[in-house]
């Protein structure tokens, strides 16, 4: 079976139980939950049983500990987590304001993972996947984007591909280096797992099926739009499908798209039919965000045929 990579920050959130104006109205905070996206991801591809690793660095503390008994319990190749004495696991803080969106506290400018270098191990991790995830985020990070780049080459170099959900953000996109780099990695994209209108800063185009088919004709082979609580759509040359969201109660959006991307790769590795991935994925979206805590929602082939199962017997 091919395995998968991703390369990036490993952090822990601790989420407020309660909206509220400010961290200290919405108490009580519960956690430290395992997360950061590129962990969330290979998290729900590991729990999907697809062989899968990670590159990162924590600190020699409960909260870097917290995160790779995790991914190794959900059956992620932790090997390329280095283990740093002396630094500090990245942490992040998440209230939701009274009108449901979310406010954050990060504390990663110094963590461990701003440190990661290659090591024996990860390029040994890097020379033994067949795939590559690259996230946006991971890019605006000098050391780390680096990593990704190079990474990138190499897999793809070697015959392998690579799957990219830019997740990008006001606040990073004049990182220095970045639009290059976003630049380089859309020529090697083969999978592309944009959100919503994100998909017009790659393509600037009318409508949406424009700004796909141009990306179409520089070489992606599969283009999936997330659309939050309105499902999700798949391209690929000649194809459009759409998946309506699956009916759930929302209770913690953080890590949904993560999971859906996770779960669309592991089916699209396994070479299944576009329609039986994008269906997953649908699904792992929609449970990943009935669960509070960021990782806490990725999910088991056996809970998405249940929450699947659910959905048609309601429609019945
Ligand atoms: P991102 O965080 O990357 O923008 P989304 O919020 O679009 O990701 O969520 C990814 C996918 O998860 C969606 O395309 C949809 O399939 C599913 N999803 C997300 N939120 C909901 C919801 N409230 N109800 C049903 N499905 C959802």
């Amino acid at each position: 079976m091919r395995k998968a990579l991703t390369i990036g920050e490993v952090l822990v959130e601790i989420v407020a139980t309660t909206k509220g104006d400010g961290f200290l109205r919405a108490q009580p905070l519960i956690g430290p939950f395992p997360s950061g996206a590129p962990a969330i991801f290979i998290d729900q591809l590991g729990r999907l049983g697809t062989p899968c690793a990670i590159v990162s660095r924590v600190g020699d503390d409960d909260f870097g500990r917290v995160n790779i008994d995790r991914l190794r319990a959900d059956g992620v190749d932790v090997s390329g987590i280095e283990i740093a004495p002396g630094e500090s696991t990245g942490s992040a803080f998440v209230r939701y304001r009274d009108d449901g969106s979310r406010a954050f506290v990060y504390n990663i400018r110094h963590s461990a993972c701003g440190n990661l270098r290659p090591t024996a191990a990860s390029e040994a991790l890097i020379d033994s996947c067949d795939h590559l995830h690259v996230m946006g985020t991971a890019l605006s990070a000098p050391g780390l984007g680096q990593m990704v780049m190079e990474a990138a080459r190499r897999i793809k170099a070697r015959g392998g591909t690579l799957s990219f959900d830019p997740n990008l953000r006001a606040e990073i996109m004049d990182a220095p280096g970045l639009r290059e780099a976003i630049a380089e990695v859309v020529e090697m994209t083969d999978l592309f797992l944009p959100s919503g209108e994100e998909l017009f800063l790659f393509a600037p185009a009318g409508d949406e099926q424009a700004a796909v088919d141009a990306l179409l004709d520089r070489g992606m082979t599969t283009i999936v739009v997330k659309r939050g609580a309105q499902g999700a759509s798949l391209f690929e040359r000649g194809l459009r499908l759409d998946a309506a969201p699956i009916a759930v109660t929302e209770i913690d959006p953080t890590g949904a798209g993560d999971c859906f991307g996770g779960a669309f790769l592991s089916f699209w590795l396994a070479g299944a039919a576009p329609r039986q991935a994008l269906r997953y994925a649908n699904a792992a979206g929609a449970r990943a965000v009935t669960q509070l805590g960021p990782m806490e929602g990725a999910s088991t082939r056996e809970e998405l045929d249940a929450l699947m199962g659910d959905m048609e017997r309601i429609a019945q």
